[in-house]
């Protein structure tokens, strides 16, 4: 993994920038995306019936609860990701984490779970990344990401909701989660989600990811990057990748397949709207068939594991479409825009990122 990779060939950031003196010792240039064990992680516990209100760091390790426990049996819970940025002068940024509390809340609530208020939230993510500083890879190397996990850690027997639950927060040094552009297949045998307002697709319940093993594990033995889904109702439109949001561009606009209960409504697509807006695009929510996307300029995806990444090819049936790469690309430039303001490279005029150090 070179510097440029991770930054998206950002001038502004050279080697000689890197700030490793407070930084773990660990090689910064063998990062990915796989567990590294920090120092702290930070539990707060509820009844049921009760609000959460006293958490704590506890140094990072394994967790216990009953086998009994809702998360286990019944899949009683949601995740959250979000990552802390080292900036040029050694300064730690966090994006957008009150975005992330309000989306666990209307999980929590369609799981039936109490959750956090956004402050305690905040509050949390905050000392879980201040205690774990030293694992924010230096500007250019990486970011820390934060998983909030919470979950009905209670004992239940009954398929009903949970006596006690924890919001468990815990973070792990990444870099990019895929390695260059994607080559991405249709999946027209499985679902990610049921379309509509009634299913589970548009919050991060953890039962929404092992069902699409299937498809994801049949791609990449086939030599592709991940799979795109396709809306249930009538395996028409695209919906989204595994864990991450889709964009079709072509000529001066940019569209986006609206979130109707269906698709995670992602931040790193909500700030990508509002940045591509900004640079005077137009930006379209709405229905966008297989048909339209193959026909795009170019389609790219969006997630806080993948920021902003170029999509190559995307195969349907037997019919494959390749789209622009590389540095001239609309969607490179939206990267470049939204991981400068990540990075405090470029100014923040919307209030987006949090200093924390
Ligand atoms: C988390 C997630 C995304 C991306 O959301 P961000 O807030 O941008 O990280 C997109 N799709 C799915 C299914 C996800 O779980």
């Amino acid at each position: 993994m070179t510097l440029h990779s991770v930054l998206g060939n950002s001038e502004q950031n050279s080697e000689s920038s890197v700030d490793v003196e407070n930084c773990a010792d660990m090689n910064w240039d063998e990062l990915g995306f796989s567990p590294v064990p920090t120092d702290f992680m930070y539990v707060m516990k509820c009844a049921k019936g009760d609000e959460f209100s006293q958490g704590s760091l506890v140094p990072y390790g394994k967790i216990e609860f009953s086998p009994f426990a809702t998360i286990l049996n019944y899949g009683q819970g949601i995740f959250e990701g979000l990552k802390a940025y080292r900036t040029e002068d050694g300064r730690i940024l966090l994006f957008r984490p009150e975005e992330n509390a309000r989306r666990m809340k209307i999980g929590a609530d369609r799981l039936c779970m109490p959750s956090p208020s956004v402050d305690q939230f905040v509050t949390a993510v905050k000392q879980t990344a201040v205690a774990n500083k030293r694992w924010v890879p230096p500007l250019g190397k990486g970011s820390l990401y934060i998983r909030p996990l919470l979950m009905g850690t209670g004992a239940s027997l009954d398929v009903a909701p949970s006596p006690e639950y924890t919001l468990l927060i815990y973070c792990c040094p990444v870099t990019n989660y895929h390695k260059g552009s994607l080559n991405l297949k249709v999946e027209s045998k499985f679902y990610r989600a049921i379309s509509g307002t009634g299913g589970t697709g548009g919050i991060k319940s953890v039962t929404n990811y092992a069902p699409v093993y299937a498809a994801t594990t049949a791609a990449k033995a086939d030599g592709f990057s991940d799979v795109l889904f396709l809306d249930s109702a009538t395996g028409k439109n695209i919906e989204e990748v595994a864990a991450c949001n889709v964009f079709v561009v072509k000529g001066n606009s940019i569209c986006t397949p609206e979130t109707n209960g269906a698709i995670l409504p992602g931040i790193t697509r909500k700030s990508i709207i509002d940045i591509a807006l900004d640079l005077g695009y137009q930006v379209m929510e709405r229905a966008i068939s297989v048909e339209e996307m193959l026909d795009a300029d170019e389609v790219f995806c969006t997630g806080t594991a993948v920021v902003v990444n170029s999509v190559s090819s995307v195969t349907y049936k037997e019919t494959r479409v390749e789209f622009k790469t590389g540095p001239e690309t609309l969607s490179q430039k939206l990267r470049k825009t939204l991981v400068g303001i990540q990075t405090g490279c470029i100014e923040d005029t919307r209030g987006w990122t949090i200093r924390i150090d």
